[in-house]
């Protein structure tokens, strides 16, 4: 179906009414919505699941606010899923991943005038880096340059070359090698942002396009984690490192431990939820998770919850909204319409792990 054809079909629905009686139908069913930043400058238009506009984002939670959805907090939501208590009806939780800078400048303030809570989970080693997240920052150098090739000179023997830009898979390459001779810096904030603004001007992308001052590419601070918990925003676990060990329980729990004693060492209480980097998923996540006394784990695969026992609890279904969703899609999937339509056309994604 096109998405013309679709939202035609969608308008249809709403005005019929459909909407409203699957709020009705699944007011029981607990919903969880995925966030990342916020964005601040165009970085919204690179990467639309990455970066959210603020405007967009207050019409989605007042419209939430309207339609009588209860955010939650998780650690309620995920109690409430395994019988232990009483959820009110539409209850919705509000997460964000990763931990950037604009979550807290742009999105965090809609929530606090809205006085909901939210959960933030944080992958913990680019918050003790502090410097901005070198393959996010290179791949929008390379979206927003216009140069059709570059040739690069004096950078690292890996990088030095010639590319052409206008093909896609020289675009990723190029990206990936130049992310990785600037993660070789460290925790270097001057070499590392000396190198962006290198290759930048290489790219031909001016200072002020890229705009590193405001911070549009990097995590939050320590103290700055600490304002946001203290504002109703719980910190919770995505890894020390953005990268899920598939088939390896034992670096999983290793890389868990880390992140957790970082959040533990930035002062912010001890996290018990988990969400699983890029979403990538395997069958050693309960065991590994139960033993470090995690509760739960939240994917990426859209759905409704209506219990979440034993292993449930570990693969949580979870709404990855973004630029690229239309309001009357986010409606749609929050009234629960969506979540039906996948089931009846049989395209309801199973959130056992894959
Ligand atoms: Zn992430």
């Amino acid at each position: 179906m096109s998405k013309q054809l679709k939202l035609s079909f969608l308008s249809a629905a709403r005005t019929l009414g459909v909407f409203k009686l699957f709020r009705r139908l699944t007011q029981s069913q607990l919903r969880i919505l995925c966030y990342h930043g916020g964005a601040i400058g165009d970085e919204s238009e690179y990467n639309g699941k990455l970066f959210f506009s603020k405007k967009t984002f207050e019409q989605r939670m007042k419209w939430l606010r309207e339609k009588g959805f209860n955010v939650v907090t998780l650690d309620d939501a995920v109690k409430s899923a395994a019988g232990q208590r009483a959820s009110p009806p539409l209850a919705t939780v509000i997460t964000f991943d990763d931990g950037w800078y604009s979550t807290g400048s742009e999105l965090l303030p809609v929530l606090d005038q809205l006085a909901m809570p939210s959960t933030l989970y944080l992958c913990t080693s680019h918050v003790l880096e502090g410097t901005p997240v070198a393959d996010v920052a290179a791949r929008y150098i390379i979206w927003k340059s216009e140069l059709k090739d570059v040739t690069l000179q004096g950078y690292a023997l890996a990088v030095d070359g010639q590319y052409a830009l206008s093909a896609a898979p020289v675009r990723e390459q190029l990206g990936q090698k130049v992310a990785a001779w600037i993660e070789g810096f460290g925790s270097d904030k001057v070499a590392a942002s000396d190198a962006l603004e290198q290759f930048a001007k290489d790219m031909q992308v001016s200072s002020a396009d890229l705009q590193l001052g405001s911070r549009r590419f990097q995590y939050m601070t320590g103290e700055e984690l600490r304002a946001l918990s203290a504002r109703g925003c719980a910190i919770e676990l995505h890894g020390h490192v953005h990268r899920y060990p598939k088939g390896d329980p034992a670096a999983l729990k290793n890389d868990l431990r880390l992140c957790s004693e970082s959040i533990q060492g930035l002062g912010l209480p001890v996290p018990k939820h988990y969400c699983y980097p890029s979403g990538s998923f395997d069958a050693d996540a309960p065991v590994a998770l139960g033993e470090l006394g995690v509760v739960s784990a939240t994917t990426c695969i859209p759905g409704l919850i209506s219990k979440a026992e034993n292993d449930q609890a570990y693969f949580l279904p979870r709404f990855l909204d973004g630029r690229d969703v239309e309001m009357l899609e986010f409606e749609a999937e929050m009234s629960g319409f969506s979540e039906f339509l996948r089931r009846v056309t049989g395209r309801a994604a199973s959130p056992a792990y894959s």
